[in-house]
Order: C-alpha cells, then sequence, then structure tokens
C-alpha cells in the first residue's frame, strides 16, 4: 500500500476526492464498500474513504474474535 501521486479520483461510487492510496481490491470489498469498478487488482481510496475502510475492516475482526469465543 503507497502513497498515490496527484491527479486520480477516488474509486468509491459518488466521491469526487483524490485519491491518496491505493489497496488491493479483495481487501476493499471485504468491506463491502461500493467501489466504481477498478482498473486491475487495486482501488484507489481518498482520505475519508481510507478511513472508512480501516473502521470498516477494525469491526470485521471485531465480529470474527466475537464469533471465535462464543464457540468456546
Ligand atoms: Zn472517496
Amino acid at each position: 500500500m503507497g502513497k498515490v501521486g496527484k491527479g486520480k479520483a477516488c474509486d468509491i461510487e459518488g466521491c469526487q476526492n483524490l485519491a491518496e492510496r491505493s489497496l488491493p481490491f479483495d481487501r476493499v470489498e471485504k468491506a463491502l464498500m461500493a467501489v466504481k469498478g477498478s482498473e486491475g487488482r487495486r482501488v484507489y481510496l481518498c482520505k475519508v474513504h481510507y478511513k472508512e475502510l480501516k473502521k470498516k475492516l477494525r469491526d470485521d475482526r471485531k465480529v470474527e474474535k466475537w464469533k471465535r469465543d462464543s464457540k468456546l
């Protein structure tokens, strides 16, 4: 995951912000975010959506942990 150069727009549906990060497509798909369709295997995200993604992935992990713990 690297910094993205200026000029690339965020790949999330309806977002006009400039992208700051790129991530593997499956990672973003897992967070159930509305991607416009990506060029290849990477999705470009603006600062706002990158934060949102991180938050969603964190919540996912919490749920996974809860599922695991509840089986014990
Ligand atoms: Zn965005």
